[in-house]
């Protein structure tokens, strides 16, 4: 892989740009692999990655029945942060943070992350309360988390109306939080990976998986069977459907989660603003168009659409907070599908069956969670076993009750 650079960036322009080698290889399928990952989205690519680069497996296939990133990692509205209410999950998703923060450098691609803050607004005393508890709970995990008043955040967000309909009583801000550019993960995953001998199939869609004695043996596919000594899935909102391949069930719903951009504005909005109440959260993109995003379409489907009246929903709550907003025009509009867990916590690790291991159950937020769900499931994919830092997501909580229940910590309700 040749890497990007200063100096290849000048070589390149005096050749006009012809000369700038492929990102990834289009290599031909293999009959067997050590490990096949089946989804080329965010997780699947990095735990390829993890498990090339960290533990030395060369011998990967990752398999896309569509192209790779066009799933919901390339359809997300980009936010990052780390201030969950549970110990697990704030460990889980602050080591995230912490490898987004060196993400660009890693894998020599900008993924432009922006720590511009993340600030979450109550609209009530009591919900100050609900979100001061939070806070303290976020620092007690040894994440940051600032409570600012009404006038702090009106200085920190000019345009918001704070004296609106549901007034804003304060909020609280994570200032490590923030945004970076989902195809840029996606793109820098792919090009580290297969620089590293991962075969990335794309157009080759999991139909069935082979299985001996409890065991997964390979998959059947639409380009043929492919043998496999472990198996790993990583399909977001189609979770459920190849835990149906493999014989046991998760509990897990799949929905339509919306997002939207406006018309690129020159830049006025620089800091993520979220609120659980009014129900919708919005940032400024570099190109400058409001990303804006809300609740999720509350019926399960896998067409990855949503519907309008949640649409306007959005649009009115954002406008609410916003009314500087309302002679803007959206420039479009998008859905992807969700994997929604009774505790809105993911499942990661080992399945019922030997050799095959999953992480779904993302639901709203697995894009934060990219680089830490790749490192773990590498992890625990090369040990047979869960990485100390996913053991308690795994699917035995369902049994035992140990639930993670982070609903609140959503952002919005699902
Ligand atoms: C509108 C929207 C906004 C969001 N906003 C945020 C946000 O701001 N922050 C955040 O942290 N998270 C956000 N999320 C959630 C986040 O995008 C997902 O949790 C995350 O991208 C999941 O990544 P993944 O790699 O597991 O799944 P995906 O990126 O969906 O990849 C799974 C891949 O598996 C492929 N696949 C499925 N079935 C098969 C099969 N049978 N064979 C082969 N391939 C298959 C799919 O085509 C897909 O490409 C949002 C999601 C949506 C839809």
């Amino acid at each position: 892989m040749k890497g990007y650079s200063f100096l290849s960036l000048a070589r390149q322009a005096l050749n006009r740009h012809q000369g700038w080698p492929v990102a990834w290889r289009t290599p031909e399928l293999k009959k067997n692999y050590d490990v096949v990952i089946i989804g080329a989205g965010g997780h699947g690519l990095a735990t390829a990655y993890y498990l090339a680069k960290n533990h030395q497996i060369k011998n990967i296939a990752v398999l896309e029945k569509g192209s790779l990133g066009g799933g919901n990692t390339g359809r997300n509205t980009q936010i990052t942060r780390s201030n969950y209410f549970w110990p697990q999950s704030a460990a889980f998703f602050d080591h995230s943070l912490k490898l987004y923060e060196g993400l660009s450098r890693e894998l020599n691609f900008n993924v432009m992350l922006s720590q511009r803050g993340l600030l979450t607004l109550a609209h009530s005393l009591h919900e100050l309360e609900g979100i001061q508890r939070w806070a303290n709970a976020i620092r007690i995990n040894e994440i940051e988390a600032e409570i600012l008043s009404p006038i702090e955040v009106k200085k920190l967000v000019p345009l918001i109306d704070i004296d609106c309909r549901f007034p804003v009583h304060g909020g609280f801000i994570q200032r490590r939080g923030g945004i970076s550019r989902h195809d840029a993960v996606v793109w820098g995953y792919a090009r580290a990976a297969s620089a590293y001998g991962v075969d990335i199939i794309q157009q080759c869609e999991v139909t069935a998986l082979n299985i001996q004695s409890g065991r997964v043996t390979g998959v059947q596919t639409t380009r043929g069977t492919i043998g496999a000594d472990k198996i790993s899935i990583a399909v977001a909102g189609h979770t459920t459907e190849l835990a149906r391949m493999a014989d046991f069930r998760v509990p897990i719903t799949s929905m339509p989660l919306q997002a939207m951009v406006s018309e690129p504005i020159k830049p006025c909005l620089h800091t993520v603003v979220m609120s659980p109440v009014i129900h919708m959260y919005v940032s400024q993109s570099d190109r400058g168009e409001l990303v804006i995003g809300g609740g999720a379409d509350l019926y399960n489907s896998y067409a990855q659409r949503g519907g309008i009246p949640l649409l306007q929903e959005n649009i009115a709550a954002v406008l609410e907070l916003f009314p500087a907003f309302t002679r803007l025009r959206l420039m479009r509009q998008w859905a992807g599908i969700v994997d929604i867990t009774p505790d809105t916590s993911p499942v990661m690790g080992l399945t019922p069956l030997q050799n095959l291991y999953i992480s779904g159950g993302w639901g709203t937020g697995g894009y934060k969670a990219i680089p830490a769900g790749g490192d773990t499931m590498a992890y625990t994919i090369v040990h047979d076993e869960a990485h100390p830092l996913i053991e308690d997501f795994g699917l035995a909580r369902f049994e035992t009750g140990a639930l993670i229940d982070e609903g609140a910590a959503s952002g919005v309700s699902h």
